[in-house]
């Protein structure tokens, strides 16, 4: 059979740890043997990343602005003990952090779906994607202890001078202090992502702050939604049979756990951090959670939403076999293959994308799968498999979908 053609590199950046060996017996099992794989490629590994002073990141990322499709193994983000295990010169910032600020992207995570592998929340038929404001609020927050009686306000002090004050509390107590901000271009190109996303994955947009309360900070975030809705997808969204809604957060969190799943939930970046958490483990395992950063302009980056698994790899390191779960890295390469297959206009390359993810479900759903998975499935006897041994075993259901 002759291997599947490609026109566009992908970006490939590679990883730390046992990702980065999954990644390596991905590309050589489920990849190059059936794909005329381009890529271009950047070692994003910790080793790598501290010869070139991080360097290569910010390269990897404006290759991703150049081309438009990337796909990225997990990577370290260093530490204090990662400073010395890995001697480096300083402490680089996460990668994704970096490519995030970069391309000025919102993340997208959404779980892979097998039969056998149950939801807690009985309801739950579809995936429901996440999709996390990655700017501000509490984590760009200043904050103070105060010792005891005294006025606190907010002071805004413009270029020319003026002041404008508002009173926070006149305090009669020790107690604290937040100061938090946002930024109206990154809550637009958070809310245009967010649409953008969804006409391209046909999914209704959930969009929930506390605007009752939070009268102008939150309301802030409700209005540019709706704002940019009205004028720029309204039409596109009626046309794709689409919805955008706005809830209150509290409204939205009893509606998800009644609802069957399939739409993007835009969430603030707290709710988006701590919602994650809570979807990916209802849904049934981190290995199993897919993400993908889209950009304002449509630049995609497809990774892993779980790390680079470091007590399986030092296993590794030892000669141990282990059961590391390469699913959400294989739907990584899936799906940038498949968008940069759309982008090309390549229906063989999509189709390949579609046959291995389908592939990948139907070895876990015959009962084959790693151990992580083995210990949650209701699937009566299911055998427990090496890494290798279940790339191997996907590959066998995907030669013969072929
Ligand atoms: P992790 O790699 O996500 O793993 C945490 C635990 O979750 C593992 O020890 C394992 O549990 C389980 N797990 C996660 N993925 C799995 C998979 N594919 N198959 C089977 N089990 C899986 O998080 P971590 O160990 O806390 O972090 C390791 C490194 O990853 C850190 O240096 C961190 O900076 C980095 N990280 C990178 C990214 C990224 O690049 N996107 C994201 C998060 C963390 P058991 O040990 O119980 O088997
Ligand atoms: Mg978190």
């Amino acid at each position: 059979m002759a291997k599947i053609t490609m026109t566009t590199p992908l970006v490939e950046m590679d990883g730390d740890e046992m990702t980065r060996i999954l990644w390596r017996w991905i590309k050589d099992e489920l990849l190059l043997p059936f794909v005329d794989l381009k890529t271009e490629y950047y070692d994003l590994g910790l080793e790598y990343r501290n010869e070139t002073n991080d360097q290569v990141t910010v390269d990897s990322a404006e290759a991703t602005k150049k081309y438009g499709v990337a796909v990225k193994c997990a990577t370290i983000t260093p530490n204090a003990a990662r400073m010395t295990e890995y001697d480096l010169k300083e402490m680089w910032k996460s990668p994704n952090g970096t490519i995030r600020a970069i391309l000025d992207g919102t993340v997208f995570r959404a779980p892979i779906i097998v039969k056998g592998i149950e939801p807690y929340v009985k309801t739950w038929k579809k995936p429901i994607t996440i999709a996390r404001h990655a700017y501000g609020d509490v984590y760009k927050a200043s904050e103070m202890k105060v010792a005891g009686t005294g006025k606190a306000e907010l002071v805004f002090t413009a270029e020319d001078g003026t002041e404008t004050r508002e009173l926070i509390h006149n305090f009669k107590s020790a107690g604290v202090l937040q100061g938090q901000h946002n930024l109206e271009p990154s809550i637009e190109s958070f809310a245009r992502s967010c649409f953008n996303y969804a006409l391209d994955t046909k999914q209704d947009v959930w969009f929930a702050t506390k605007d009752t309360i939070s009268k102008k900070y939150d309301h802030t975030f409700k209005d540019i939604f709706q704002e940019i809705y009205d004028n720029e997808y309204d039409a596109k969204f009626k046309e794709a049979g689409i919805e955008y809604f706005y809830t209150l957060i509290d409204d939205a969190v009893a509606r998800v756990m009644r609802s069957e799943g399939g739409y993007i939930w835009a969430c603030k970046n707290y709710d988006g951090d701590v919602m994650s958490d809570m979807v990916a483990t209802a849904f049934g395992s981190l290995s199993m959670m897919t993400s993908v950063l889209v950009s304002p302009e449509g630049n995609y980056e497809y990774e892993a939403a779980h790390g680079t698994v470091q007590r399986h790899y030092y296993k590794h390191l030892k000669g141990e076999k282990t059961s590391t779960n390469p699913i959400a890295t294989i739907f990584a390469w899936s799906g940038a293959l498949r968008k940069r297959g759309e982008l090309d206009k390549l229906p063989e390359l999509m189709a390949f994308a579609d046959k291995l993810e389908a592939a990948c479900i139907k070895t876990i759903e015959d009962g084959e799968m790693t151990g992580d998975l083995a210990i949650i499935t209701t699937t009566p006897n299911p055998k427990t498999l090496t890494s290798e041994e279940f790339i191997k075993a996907i590959r066998k259901n995907l030669e013969a979908s072929l």
